[in-house]
């Protein structure tokens, strides 16, 4: 397939670190950790060995260039309760463009913020518990959320993780709700 070698008209610019990203046929840019077959960007697949350079050399998830202080992950409801992201994190304009322009995931996201995190494994998958938020940014399906989708997001998840939580204990129970409010109440205002 041949490769586009310019934007897609009308496709907003990209923050500076990701335009040495390649283009793929639509002529939207290919995330650092996409990975190629054949010349062709495979978005079902993260390219393994990128995850373990975005770890050992502190790059952005999005652009591959190194982090600066403030690392944004992208994260969907369920994954914002648990504070655990299966994914580094990126620049934060990064982050916004993938949220805004590319849009690789599909209802609420949200982008958190933080000046720090902790990569731990779990057999061969490696994940990202993320510190408090110093800020938070929602969007449903590319556009900024309305509070009403957050809200319903936050409930959808919470009602699907609580089966876990009550089969784990009364702990479990009390730990989800109290995590659950906390994204509450950085969910956007009216
Ligand atoms: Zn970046």
């Amino acid at each position: 397939m041949n490769q586009r070698t310019t934007l897609r008209t009308g496709t907003p610019a990209a923050p500076n670190t990701m335009r040495g990203l390649r283009l793929d046929a639509r002529g939207l840019l290919v995330p650092w950790n996409v990975h190629w077959t054949m010349g062709v960007p495979d978005y079902g697949v993260i390219d393994p060995s990128k995850v373990l350079k975005a770890v050992n050399e502190k790059r952005c998830w999005i652009c591959g260039e190194p982090l600066r202080r403030f690392k944004t992950f992208q994260l969907n409801v369920m994954a914002a309760i648990e504070r655990v992201s299966p994914q580094p994190p990126s620049h934060r304009d990064c982050a916004e463009y993938s949220a805004t322009v590319l849009k690789q995931h599909r209802g609420v996201t949200m982008l958190w913020t933080t000046t720090d995190h902790m990569p731990f494994a779990i057999g061969l998958t490696m994940l990202f518990r993320m510190h408090d938020p110093v800020t938070a940014s929602w969007y449903c399906d590319g556009q900024p959320a309305t509070r009403a989708e957050v809200l319903d997001a936050i409930s959808s998840a919470s009602n699907l993780l609580i089966r876990d939580a009550e089969k784990q204990g009364a702990q479990a129970v009390l730990d989800l709700g109290r995590r659950a409010g906390q994204l509450l109440m950085l969910a956007p205002g009216d």
